[in-house]
């Protein structure tokens, strides 16, 4: 077991006692490492050889820490190390060990120099590119920092891996098959490298079937069937100090920076850069949407709102006959009949200060040789403050106007711009109806709406509307003003008392006339918004489900694809949650990037429709500020399985991913 005078002994630093692994597949048993014994003192270069299938990459990778045996003990500078957890061995890995494969294992879209200087992220150091300079001028790469591995050749990419491997200073280089994959000038080379590096003090474990490769370590270990048949040492170990059992940093020291985690995720959505874009699109998409229609929503609730204000306020409308609303329509015969005894009994009221009758209808107005179609409304003397609708040009009539039905009129800006152009209406003789009238005075424009526009209308006093233009005995509306807010409920009470009294309606008797005030309309409109907003989130929620698979679909081919990857990441310290985080980072820049385009697209898309539609748009920061968080969310929510699924890789299977 691990005591300190093994390590006091020699110049020892990692020792191996009746260590077993074996793999299991179905119910077969493959004893990759029988029961083997080593030990190995600092300043070694060691050569495992044997044939295929005995065991060397198992060895080298328990050695390495990157597999854990099953039985036995592994002590490395007199520490235990079977019983530490993932993350001390991460940690190990990245201090103690450096790695070369047979199959390089470059980062292909990053520079000679960021390979190099990969483990440094994991180790959270700073002047990572000083260090991963000084590394490849000792491989004798100066020149080719800036390329990427797919244009050095094999040799030259063995020769940055290397590098890689040195750039933490580690105690043991693992090489696996290290000139596998090379010709036999650059095998000569890279044997050089590790032999000046042995030379100088570094200790050396590598793996190779090559006799003539063996040749240049100074100890040879053959394996035959998981056991070590052989052990030869043909030279001394290097001589030097023994190097000082390593500090171990702190559990969560050594923490890699967001910020490298930020570079590393924008480095890979833009390598992929159609890809991203396309699959960042539903999200775009999604979010654009949402927020051009909120937009929409917003701004057709804002003018509402203001044709309402333009109504007047602390309004009751009362017509006649039953709410539809209430329940089914009753026959004939208990609908309320309005005169002008009403009007004046209901403004009688306390809690009343005006009110109107009021008859609609439409007819033809003609001026010279230009007629017009319009509405014609008849309204009572205060109607004009009532409803805000005193003329700007001209005067509203008199009451003694109204008392003899005289045949005055008032026009809506669309009436006077389509009958009179730019000359004024004012004392002006039309026909309405065939009946001359005089106009006195141009209304206030109202605005207009999709389905209406109120400034094309005639006002004229209800007397003259019902008696000579349109034939009714009864006004179709009436409507009341309350003295404030506060009295709306009492007044819509006292008006409704009023009513059934002079229309007679005995106690069970249901009402023959409905009664309505603004709030009302207003808790319409408030129902109306909210059922729109439901649909919108319904919407929103549907695309960003459906741009979040797209998102996490990319993401788990991502992780396939870059399964190497992730397991020499692993091999050179990356702790779970390094490439947990790695990988979720990676998603929610994406969803970033689809939620800020998609913004600038909506927000330009509801522009565009108030530009040339001329509708009202209303984009509100909350709408921007919804559809980022809601983006990051998605790519937290979508990207954390592939990420998860990442972290969980084993590294050797990783490694060997083909
Ligand atoms: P070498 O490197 O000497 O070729 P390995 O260490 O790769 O040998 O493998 C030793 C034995 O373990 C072989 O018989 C191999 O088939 C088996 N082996 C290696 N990895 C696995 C695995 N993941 N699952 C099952 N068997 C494995």
């Amino acid at each position: 077991m691990n005591t300190p005078t093994a390590v006091e002994k020699s110049h020892e630093i990692l020792r191996l006692e009746n260590l077993c692994r074996v793999y299991r597949s179905g119910d077969i048993e493959v004893h990759a490492l029988r029961d083997i014994s080593l030990t190995i003192e600092a300043g070694e270069f060691i050569a495992i050889m044997g044939p295929s299938g005995s065991g060397k990459s198992t060895l080298l990778h328990t050695l390495g820490l990157l597999d854990r045996p099953d039985s036995g003990t592994y002590t490395l500078f007199g520490r235990d190390t079977t019983k530490m957890d993932d993350d001390t061995l991460a940690t190990l890995r990245n201090h103690l060990a450096g790695f070369v494969f047979q199959q390089f294992h470059l980062l292909q879209r990053s520079s000679a120099l960021d390979n190099v200087a990969l483990p440094l992220v994991y180790a959270g150091r700073r002047q990572k590119k000083d260090r991963a300079e000084k590394r490849l001028a000792e491989v004798g790469l100066s020149h080719r920092s800036g390329h990427r591995p797919g244009e050095l050749s094999g040799g030259e990419q063995q020769r940055v891996a290397i590098a890689r491997a040195l750039v933490n200073n580690p105690a043991v280089i693992f090489a696996d098959e290290p000139t596998g994959n090379l010709d036999t000038k650059s095998e000569a080379d890279i044997m050089a490298v590790l032999k000046d590096l042995n030379r100088r003090g570094k200790t050396i474990i590598m793996v190779t079937h090559e006799k003539e490769v063996a040749e240049h370590a100074g100890r040879i270990i053959l394996m035959r069937d998981g056991k070590i048949v052989s052990d030869e040492k043909k030279a001394a170990p290097v001589p030097g100090d023994p190097p000082p059992a390593p500090d171990l940093p702190d559990r969560g020291a050594g923490r890699i920076a967001f910020t490298d985690h930020l570079r590393q995720a924008f480095a890979s959505v833009f390598s992929h850069k159609m890809r991203s874009f396309l699959s960042i699109l539903g999200i775009l998409i999604g979010v654009a949407a949402v927020i051009a229609m909120l937009a929409l929503g917003r701004g057709a609730k804002s003018s509402i709102e203001e044709s309402l204000k333009s109504l007047g306020s602390n309004l009751l409308a009362i017509r006649p006959g039953t709410s539809i609303m209430r329940g089914v329509h009753t026959a004939g015969g208990d609908t309320a009949q309005f005169t002008d005894a009403d009007v004046t009994a209901v403004a009688k009221l306390p809690s009343i200060r005006y009110s109107t009758g009021m008859v609609g209808g439409a007819g033809q107005i003609v001026f010279q040789n230009k007629n017009w179609s319009t509405r014609v409304e008849g309204v009572g003397y205060d109607y004009g403050v009532m409803r805000a609708s005193l003329p700007v040009v001209g005067r509203w009539f008199t009451k003694d106007e109204l008392r003899r039905r005289a045949k005055v009129l008032l026009v809506g800006t669309t009436v006077a711009r389509e009958l009179f152009g730019e000359t004024s209406p004012i004392g002006k003789t039309v026909k309405f109806n065939r009946i001359n009238f005089t106009v006195i005075g141009v209304l206030p424009p109202k605005g207009s709406n999709a389905w209406r526009d109120n400034d094309d209308v005639v006002l004229m006093p209800v007397t003259t509307a019902m008696y000579r233009v349109l034939g009714k005995t009864h006004l179709d509306f009436m409507y009341a003003e309350a003295l404030n807010q506060e009295l709306m409920a009492t007044a819509e009470q006292e008006v409704g008392s009023l009513l059934r009294t002079r229309q007679r309606l005995s106690r069970g008797q249901d009402d023959t006339f409905t009664i309505r005030n603004l709030s009302d309309i207003q808790e319409t409109l408030t129902a109306t918004t909210r059922t729109m907003g439901i649909l919108l989130g319904a919407i929103a929620a549907i695309s960003l489900l459906v741009g979040g698979i797209g998102i996490m679909n990319i993401m788990l081919v991502s992780v396939t694809e870059r399964t190497r990857e992730i397991g020499l990441r692993m091999a050179i310290g990356a702790r779970s949650r390094d490439i947990l985080m790695q990988f979720l980072i990676e998603s929610v820049v994406m969803t970033f990037w689809g939620g800020l385009l998609g913004t600038l697209m909506g927000v330009g898309t509801a522009m565009a429709l108030s530009h040339f539609a001329g509708w009202t748009t209303l984009v509100g920061p909350d709408s921007i500020l919804l559809a980022t968080v809601f983006s990051v969310a998605v790519g937290i929510g979508f990207g954390l399985w592939p990420a998860r699924k990442a972290a969980h890789l084993n590294p050797v299977e990783a490694l060997r991913y083909e």
